[in-house]
């Protein structure tokens, strides 16, 4: 089809829920490259926001695929399933976890953590049921995460909303400790605002959660929704601040494109008996089958090393970068979750002339670019970037 006859399509009878979209239509990819309807073919720094983590057509993904589709895509969690255990094996083996519930969105693995925070306090009996979560967090998009996502444009037309969720400024210690009281049940946290322009918490502020924590007898909810999947660097983004949750959530890169997403609770905290929660979809042996060939390829064959590699020089060149023009404010980010920050209200612009040169990259607010390229994204593919950037920030100075 011509992207004109699908657009016309989409305008026709898909309901509007992204406003107007980019004018391309994608039909194939190929490592971190996408190919239109019309034959372009673009760079995907975007990665999906954060889905792609092995590209596109990874072989070894794609193959799996095909073997899992011929042998069984679903049956149903009154069974036992193969791929489901074995995930939940590796998932635990490399984390803090000890037990994992499969879902297949990060808003239905947040609910789900949710759901624990309150099962866990209904089965000890205490009366515990407030959630601390941040302004300018985003949790996703069901009544209960647009309850905890501390951001108004997103709650407004929804009201009434799940109650007991407090709101505190992130990285502010004081004003944390002033929200917590004898009915705070959990805090809830993000460690890299990524729909709110990748904006980092500090180690310090982390840190300081966990002692909250430990000492209130709270839980530490973690949103790996974004951060997971080596985004950070290490395979969970936890793993970079010194600390343990009770509970953290997985989605986005775990499929590496095959919708799944997970709860992960250490055991104490994996407070469900049966009846409390299920799930028709999530956990097939089809989407499993993905999460293991992802957290595989990238526990075993070096991914997480080249993303390392590939994080360290795209930082030093956007830095350059910064130093050369002023029209930079900040650089943030870790591992391949990279915000820049202008002076001006010009993302969509600079965003908007990258696309023309066929370079696919987010934009956060009005200020902010925000890139969560394929963790397979190469040497070659950054000077690629950093080059057309430079030229476009060289017009536009
Ligand atoms: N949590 C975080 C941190 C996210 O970034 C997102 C999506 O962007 C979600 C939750 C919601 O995930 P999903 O869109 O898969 O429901």
């Amino acid at each position: 089809m011509k992207l004109e006859e699908i657009i016309n399509l989409d305008k026709k009878y898909y309901m509007n829920t992204f406003g107007d979209r980019l004018p391309v239509a994608f039909e194939r990819g190929n490592g971190i490259n996408l190919y239109s309807v019309s034959g372009d073919k673009y760079y995907d720094f975007f990665g999906g926001i954060a889905v792609n983590s092995l590209g596109h057509n990874y072989k070894p993904l794609v193959k799996t695929i095909e073997n899992q589709a011929r042998k069984i895509m679903h049956c149903s969690n009154v069974y036992y399933i193969e791929n489901q255990a074995k995930l939940a094996q590796l998932i635990c083996e490399n984390s803090c976890g000890e037990k994992v519930f499969f879902c297949n969105s990060g808003a239905e693995a947040n609910e789900g953590a949710i759901k624990l925070v309150r099962k866990y306090f209904y089965n000890k009996g205490i009366d515990k049921c407030e959630i601390i979560t941040l302004k300018n967090s985003f949790h996703g998009r069901t009544i209960t995460t647009i309850s905890a996502t501390g951001q108004e444009k997103y709650q407004k037309p929804f009201a009434p909303l799940t109650e007991k969720f407090v709101y505190v400024e992130r990285n502010n210690i004081e004003e944390l400790y002033n929200a917590v009281n004898e009915k705070t049940a959990a805090i809830m946290i993000e460690l890299i605002q990524g729909e709110s322009g990748v904006q980092p918490l500090s180690n310090e502020y982390i840190k300081e959660i966990r002692k909250i924590c430990d000492e209130k007898g709270i839980i530490m909810v973690v949103d790996e929704v974004q951060t997971g999947i080596g985004r950070l660097g290490t395979l969970f983004g936890y793993q970079k601040f010194d600390i343990e949750p009770d509970i953290f959530t997985l989605a986005k890169g775990l499929g590496g494109g095959m919708p799944i997403g997970a709860v992960v609770a250490k055991d104490e905290f994996a407070a469900f008996t049966p009846g409390d929660h299920g799930t028709t979809f999530g956990g097939n042996p089809l989407a499993c089958a993905c999460g293991l060939c992802v957290l595989t390829e990238l526990t075993d064959n070096y991914v997480l090393y080249r993303a390392n590699r590939a994080s360290s020089y795209f930082f030093e060149e956007l830095l350059k970068l910064k130093e050369k023009y002023s029209l930079i404010k900040e650089i943030r980010g870790k591992g391949l979750m990279i915000g820049i920050e202008f002076k001006e209200e010009i993302a969509k612009e600079v965003s908007k002339k990258l696309f023309d040169k066929k370079i696919l990259a987010g934009v956060v607010g009005t200020s902010t670019l925000r890139l969560l390229p394929p963790l397979v994204v190469e040497k070659k593919d950054i000077d690629l970037f950093i080059k057309i950037f430079d030229e476009i920030l060289k017009e536009t100075c």
